[in-house]
């Protein structure tokens, strides 16, 4: 178990408890991760100060070209390595976001951008409530944090490997 710092998009800081870097990455990446005061989806791990300023929208990175085999790993860091086994793969995490995908696209109505109009209606109960996706700016993301919406960032389509190249 490894506790990290986290921070949500206002900064609200508390702990989370992981198996491991992957568990917290994991996690991220399937939207589990919520700010317990604002209830915020964007949270990460607390940035520092080198890292402040810098836009990243993507959660999961892609693995350099010709990556390592999962197995292969640089000496020193096995304290918690037991736990490896359980991670999915790159492949399996790529795999995982595509049913993510998919289920957001089946079961959710895209609303496009006016996706934070339509979330505050629904929170306002001035409409049905249903399942919405679309897109936000930052500033309606924390208006709806604001009115106690929760919405949570879909983390970017995985590419098809077989599209590249
Ligand atoms: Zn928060």
């Amino acid at each position: 178990m490894v506790i990290y710092d986290l921070q949500c998009e206002h900064q609200h800081e508390f702990e989370g408890w992981f198996k491991n870097t992957e568990d917290l990455k994991h996690q991220q990446a399937m939207g589990l991760l919520v700010c317990p005061v604002c209830g915020a989806g964007n949270v990460k791990k607390k940035v520092t100060a080198a890292k402040l300023g810098r836009k990243s929208n993507s959660m999961i990175t892609k693995p350099p070209r010709d990556s390592v085999p999962q197995q292969v790993a640089t000496g020193g860091t096995d304290k918690s390595g037991s736990a490896d086994k359980n991670l999915p793969s790159y492949p399996q995490l790529q795999k995982m976001l595509g049913q993510v995908h998919k289920f957001v696209e089946s079961n959710f109505t895209d609303v496009g951008n006016k996706f934070a109009n339509e979330a505050l209606k629904i929170h306002r109960g001035e409409k049905e409530p249903e399942n919405i996706r679309g897109t936000a700016s930052r500033s309606e993301m924390k208006t709806l944090a604001d009115e106690g919406v929760s919405a949570v960032p879909l983390p970017p389509k995985p590419v098809d490997k077989d599209k590249l190249n």
